[in-house]
């Protein structure tokens, strides 16, 4: 049974000190809360003390990326091992942001996987389409080329301890997200492939999360689909209540599905 799995991708916001103010309040509103888990995904400045903020309560930190080689000359760049030992478990990877900005490619995804698995952190794997790629049709073939160049090399057991994050691209920051419908096919969609490609427990055990404009309005109906297993959440976990409340309403999802 999969729970809920509610990330903050902060993204290139909050300084070290507003980011543990940050956890130090979201812990404490969350000490008591069951049945999902919570991750917030500070910038590399503000991750070993968001991750002293978080130790021993019910939030996990993550980094925004990550790259592939142990150590060595790489001017700028952060290793897995690294973000480990500053306290992280989780890193977000192929961020349409990094995919779009900087060069971020299926190949590259593929190396920092292995790499983050290899360190023992849990990689959130984010894949979605641009609107023309949409409009074109061509969303459920990108969705397969994501999965088989990005995911392809990792074993049934890697992509059952894995997170999905399928972001189409159009409703990253635009304020306009996903119909439930049109999340819960492209889940499906992805569901369906990893049952094919990686057996029938890689993927009921796989979190396949929604993102793209993800708020407390609309975390419900997204998160009744069948297979949409939580979010990433940009904007809104910025502030501490609203991504409170996308935490708190993901706990209804079985009762939404119910309905
Ligand atoms: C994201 O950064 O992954 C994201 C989905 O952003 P937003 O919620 O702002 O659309």
């Amino acid at each position: 049974m999969r729970i809920p799995f509610i990330a903050g991708n902060w993204k290139m916001y909050k300084t070290v000190a507003e980011a543990v103010k940050y956890v130090k309040e979201l812990r404490a509103l969350v000490k008591d809360v069951e049945g999902v888990e919570i991750v917030l995904a500070p910038p590399f400045t503000a991750l070993h003390a968001a991750a002293e903020a978080a130790r021993n309560s019910k939030v996990g930190i993550a980094a925004q990326d990550v790259y592939w080689e142990r150590e060595g000359a790489f001017t700028g760049e952060v290793s897995a091992s690294m973000i480990r030992e500053a306290g992280a478990a989780y890193v977000i990877l192929g961020h349409s942001e990094r995919r779009s900005l900087f060069g971020e490619t299926d190949t590259t995804v593929n190396q920092k996987v292995a790499a983050a698995f290899a360190a023992g952190l849990v990689p959130i794997a984010c894949i979605g389409e641009t609107l023309d790629e949409r409009e074109r049709n061509e969303t459920f073939d990108l969705l397969d080329r994501q999965i088989r160049h990005g995911l392809g090399a990792l074993t049934s057991d890697q992509i059952g301890q894995l997170v999905i994050a399928y972001e189409p691209v159009w409703a990253i920051g635009t304020g306009r997200n996903a119909t439930a419908a049109q999340a819960g096919e492209a889940h499906g969609h992805i569901r369906k492939r990893l049952h094919q490609w990686f057996g029938p427990d890689a993927a009921e055990l796989c979190h396949v999360i929604y993102g793209g404009s993800v708020k407390p309005e609309n975390i419900a109906d997204l998160i009744a689909q069948p297979d949409v297993d939580g979010a990433l959440v940009g904007g809104a976990s910025l502030d501490v209540r609203r991504f409170l409340e996308i935490v708190m309403r993901s706990r209804g999802r079985d009762a939404a599905r119910a309905d």
